[in-house]
């Protein structure tokens, strides 16, 4: 097939047949699209119904899913790409535990017997705090999972409130403990610049989460869309968005306890203690292969960019007739640096510049060097970025692409 006379969005097949050879390591992301309520900011690929389509619903969707692993596995053997065992499995949300463990286990087997799990690999779920009782998370960690990752948000009620969560901070505390006792790796995800909020209940919210015992914190600046509950109170003057310059306060405040009660940062809003990084996130940003099941699911698999269909009603169908229920695009190599730069900037291992120089035949320059002065700083070959150079990353990146790439 000639690309050049076609235009994206390209179909599975013509995506196969412009599959190049890669050697990453592979992983799997799991999307479950399914959530008791809508937060009041949340703009996910997540429906409060548990019946989304003709035979779609929260019972049959193990099966539908166990079908499109089947049909990506023929899809691969068709096209003759390798078939490698999974790195990492991930399975976010929406709410995965909304399905019970020997569902999330039904789905685990279906992705060992089509390509394996490597032994000792890091397996994770997402979880709301008022999903999942003890009993559940000591089944998850017998099913195999290794890891949970709870959307905490924050410890404040007035917070909560706020975010329209329905979990109270109780619940959350009963969780981590029933969890980390289960023998399961914990993270707590965090929300900071919530409208109103105030520099110590952040700070409360913070200090608490380090001193629950857990291996990983992610900590996002809360973005309001237009079209969720929050963007239309922001729209009708019911709620003011935080300045950039609180969100960059609360984010110090956040890196700065997180380090002194022993937690490193690692990727822009992520910090663990050591050796307990997400392997699987750090696969996203280290441009790993991966592929992405469920409606609206990403999939990035070497030269290929590919998603499933984000509404429930095509994706199910196209499975249900043995179809793959997705379409794609081909990235060349200009796309794929400019994908080096953003993610290797996210790190702290940094950006491999002599690489990247490399790549594009150019020497960067002293003064591009200099022009980061407090923002990224360059040691052997590679550029890192301090504090506030993360919270400026989009700056660095588009610099950086101006200058190697046009
Ligand atoms: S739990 Fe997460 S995915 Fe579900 S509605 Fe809330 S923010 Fe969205």
């Amino acid at each position: 097939m000639n690309f050049s006379n076609t235009l994206p969005p390209y179909s599975p097949d013509d995506l196969g047949n412009a599959y190049s050879f890669s050697d990453s390591p592979f992983r799997v992301y799991v999307h479950i699209p399914f959530c008791k309520k809508r937060c009041g900011y949340c703009n996910f690929n997540t429906f409060t119904s548990f019946s989304l389509a003709p035979g779609f619903d929260k019972n049959t969707y193990p099966s539908l899913l166990e079908r499109e692993i089947k049909r990506v596995k023929r899809w691969q053997e068709e096209h003759a790409i390798p078939l490698k065992p999974a790195s990492s499995v991930f399975f976010g949300g929406g709410t995965p535990t909304a399905l019970s463990p020997s569902q999330l286990s039904k789905i685990l087997e279906a992705i060992r017997d089509a390509w394996g799990i490597e032994e000792g690999a890091e397996i994770s779920t997402e979880a709301n705090p008022d999903s999942v009782e003890g009993k559940e998370l000591f089944d998850l960690k017998k099913a195999g999972f290794t890891r949970v990752s709870f959307g905490v948000q924050s410890w404040e009620p007035r917070i909560l409130r706020i975010l329209d969560r329905t979990h109270s901070p109780a619940a959350a505390w009963r969780s981590i403990r029933k969890a980390r006792k289960a023998g399961l790796s914990c993270s707590a995800d965090l929300i900071y610049a919530a409208p109103s909020e105030k520099r110590k209940e952040w700070i409360r919210t913070v200090r608490l989460t380090s001193s629950l015992g857990l291996d990983h914190v992610s900590c996002y600046a809360l973005s309001i869309y237009p079209r969720t509950k929050m963007g239309r109170q922001l729209e009708k003057g019911l709620i003011a968005e935080e300045s950039d310059g609180a969100q960059a306060r609360d984010y110090e405040l956040a890196d700065s306890i997180l380090s002194r009660r022993g937690y490193k940062w690692y990727e822009v809003s992520n910090w663990a203690r050591e050796g307990k990084e997400c392997l699987h996130n750090i696969g996203y940003w280290k441009n790993d292969d991966w592929i992405g099941l469920g409606p609206g699911a990403h999939s990035h698999f070497s030269n290929l960019r590919f998603w499933d269909f984000s509404r429930p009603g095509p994706w199910a169908s196209a499975v249900q007739k043995g179809d793959l229920p997705w379409e794609g695009e081909v990235l060349g190599q200009k796309e794929r640096e400019e994908e080096e730069i953003f993610l290797g900037l996210r790190l702290k291992t940094g950006l491999d510049l002599e690489k990247l120089e490399k790549e594009s035949g150019k020497k960067a320059k002293s003064d591009l060097i200099s022009s980061f002065y407090g923002l990224a700083y360059l040691k052997e070959g590679a550029l890192f970025p301090t504090l506030r150079g993360r919270l400026l990353n989009d700056f660095l990146a588009r610099s950086l692409m101006d200058y190697f790439l046009e």
